[in-house]
Formats: C-alpha cells, structure tokens, sequence
C-alpha cells in the first residue's frame, strides 16, 4: 500500500510550528485525501480504546509540543495532540464524534475531534488524561474491512500493576480441568443490521440459528454460555464490547457469521484471529512496569487466540466435509475485526460458509448442516480447553 505513518516525536516544537512545517511537508507525495469513516469506542477492563478508521491513505502524526512538567506533577491531565492532514469526516461518523467528544471527557480521559482548515486541511485529535491513572499508546492497523485504523489506548495503570500474568493464565489452565469457563457467544448481525442480503437470505438470521445450535451444544458439554444478544435485536458494536466484558468467568469469545462475495464461485471455510504484528505502536507513554504486564498478557492472549482459531478451523473443516465433501479451507486469517480488538480474552471470528454461493447458502439453511457446523465449533472448544 506504501502507507506511511509518520511519528515526530523526537522533535520538540510548539503546535503551529509544527503544523506550518506540515504544510510544506504534505504538499508533497504523502499526503493524500481520506476520510474518517468510523469511529468505536471499546471500554474494556484492563484499557479503554478509541478506535477511528479512515478510508484513503491518512497520515497520523504527532505534534510535539512542550509539556508542563510542573503542571502534571500538580495533577493537571498531559495533553498530546495528533494530526491527520487532508481528512474531512464523513456524515455518517459525525454523531459518533459528537458522542466522543462529550462523553469521554466526563471521565478520567478525553478526546476531541476537530475538522480544521488552517494551516492546512485536516483532522485534529486533541487527547488528554493523567498520566498517574492511564498509560497511553497510539497504534495502527489494517482492518478486515480494508479501511486504515488509527487506535488511541487508555492502559489502567493501577488495575495493571495488580495483575499478576502468571496467575492469570493459570487460571485457564485449571479451569480446563476441574469446571469448564464460560464460552461467549457473538452472533453476528442483529436488528437494523442484516449483514449480506440478497432479498432473500439474512446473513444475521443464518447466524443466530448456527449460533443458537452451538450455545445449546455447549451447555450439554456443561459450559457456561454468555450470549452477547439473546434475540434480532439492534445493538451497537460499542455496546457488544461492553455485554463481553460483562459477561462473568470469560474464557473464550466466538464471534459467528456467514460470508459474502462478488464471485459466485466463492466458498468456503476461513476463521479470523489478531495477532501481534498486525498493530504499529507509533507512540508510547506510559510507566514501563504496566507495558510490560500488557505485553505479556497481549502475547498470552494472542497465542490463545491462534491456539483457539486453529482448532475450531479445524473442527468445523472436519465436520463440514460430511455433507460438503468438497468445501474449500481458506485458513486461519490475520485481520483487525472490531469486535476482537474490543475483547480482552482469546477471541475469532468464524466465517462460516458463503451466502452468495449457490450451493454453500442451499446448504446453510438447512438444520442438519448447521448442526454439522455448530458440532464442529464445539469439538475446537473442547480441543483448545484441553490444549492449555
Ligand atoms: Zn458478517
């Protein structure tokens, strides 16, 4: 793609001169048009994210600018600013910011968005917290949806420095063995939201019900199932990040959908997890000790998640054969889904089978197929609850 992000961070120069010195610098190749398309809020336990993704090629740069040591070491929140040159924000995401730019300020962070116009076009973030409370990150990443993402990370510096990693990931270990932890459960699409349509077929409706039969199958296994919607009801990604992180004794997230192609020749099998080199730290403030402990549990967590996906790729593969001896394995995949980078626990997203090909979608509605399916997601959750 030849993106380049940019980080200035070594250069201490007040805003306006660093913004006049960005306008000679983007006049060149660099920078180009994009457009804020979305924007997410995830409120997890151990950080809370500010997710903004840009379609277009965007630039994030960080202004330096001198800080008041003095001032924070009195309690006043550090300031940092960054600037994405000639980013307008589309309509769409206009109430998102609106909302972001009251709502995260009546906490112990905040964050505002502002289109500007001088010196140059662009998007101002302006983010402030206190540096005794949160450790802050700026990172990017490619989403599943093709769209650059930009992510604003709020560490919990104290809940960190409680966490013992070690115990942590014990507890999985143990709970594998003596009681089975709770399996989340994310059925894809709901409400408003259909996901693929062709008229016909609802990918949200093809969902549930593959959705429904694994929650039933696992309970008969004897784990406990936290559904992050129970019916067709609308929900907001933000608001399903929040039902996770609610959702008691976490072990796993599964997230369910059903696939879409131009192609009509498209089929198959592809499960999706995060992994560590699909995010960019460009800039990092926070006490050492609290990175630290997040890297390790981030590792943990993402080795888990790879662990995890394998083995339902490969259940469900398996499974699937019986009445679709042909269907295609399109791997394990590496792309940023929202509803992943939300979760704090080991988390895919299964992409069960394509709705625009004749044959797979014939197949998908039928119940003895979907339960082929959900049979094969549960075996992978068995597989992975005995590999850790
Ligand atoms: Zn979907």
């Amino acid at each position: 793609m030849g993106l380049k992000w940019l980080v200035a961070c070594l250069v201490v120069l007040s805003t306006s001169s660093a913004l006049a010195h960005m306008e000679h610098h983007v006049s060149g190749s660099m920078g180009r048009e994009c457009a804020l398309t979305k924007v997410f809020q995830h409120e997890g336990k151990l950080s809370s994210k500010a997710v903004f993704l840009f379609s277009g090629n965007p630039v994030c740069t960080y202004i330096p600018r001198e800080l008041d040591e003095e001032k924070i070491a009195n309690g006043e929140p550090l300031k940092l600013v960054f600037f994405v040159p000639h980013a307008t924000i589309k309509k769409e995401s206009k109430s998102a910011i609106a909302r972001l730019n009251n709502e995260t300020c009546t906490q112990d962070y905040c964050i505002k968005v502002n289109q500007v116009t001088t010196p140059v076009k662009g998007i101002q973030f302006t983010v402030s917290y206190y540096p005794q409370l949160h450790g802050f990150e700026y990172q990017s990443f490619k989403s599943i949806t093709g769209d650059e993402g930009v992510v604003f990370n709020f560490h919990n510096q104290s809940l960190l420095q409680q966490v013992n990693v070690k115990a942590s990931t014990e507890r999985i270990r143990r709970t594998a063995f003596t009681e089975l932890p709770t399996v989340i459960l994310d059925f894809g699409h709901g409400g408003d939201d259909h996901g693929f349509t062709n008229g016909v077929l609802l990918e949200k409706e093809m969902n549930r019900q593959i959705g429904q039969k694994v929650a039933k199958l696992l309970k008969k296994k004897g784990y406990q199932v936290c559904l992050v919607r129970e019916g067709d009801e609308s929900l907001a990604l933000d608001e399903r990040t929040a039902r996770i992180h609610a959702c008691k004794n976490a072990g796993i997230l599964i997230s369910i959908h059903t696939n879409a192609a131009a192609r009509a020749e498209a089929s198959g099998i592809e499960t999706f997890c995060h992994i560590p080199d699909m995010f960019t730290t460009h800039y990092q403030q926070a006490n050492k000790d609290t990175i630290g402990i997040l890297q390790e549990i981030d590792s943990v967590v993402f080795e888990q998640s790879m662990q995890l996906a394998q083995a339902v790729h490969k259940n469900v593969l398996e499974t699937a054969k019986i009445k679709n001896t042909s269907v295609v394995d399109r791997k394990v995949k590496h792309k940023v889904a929202q509803l992943l980078l939300g979760s704090e626990m080991p988390s895919i997203l299964v992409e069960l089978g394509f709705l625009t090909n004749q044959e797979e979608a014939l197949l998908l509605q039928k119940s003895s197929y979907q339960k082929d399916l959900a049979l094969g997601i549960c075996k992978g959750v068995d597989a992975f609850f005995n590999m850790v």
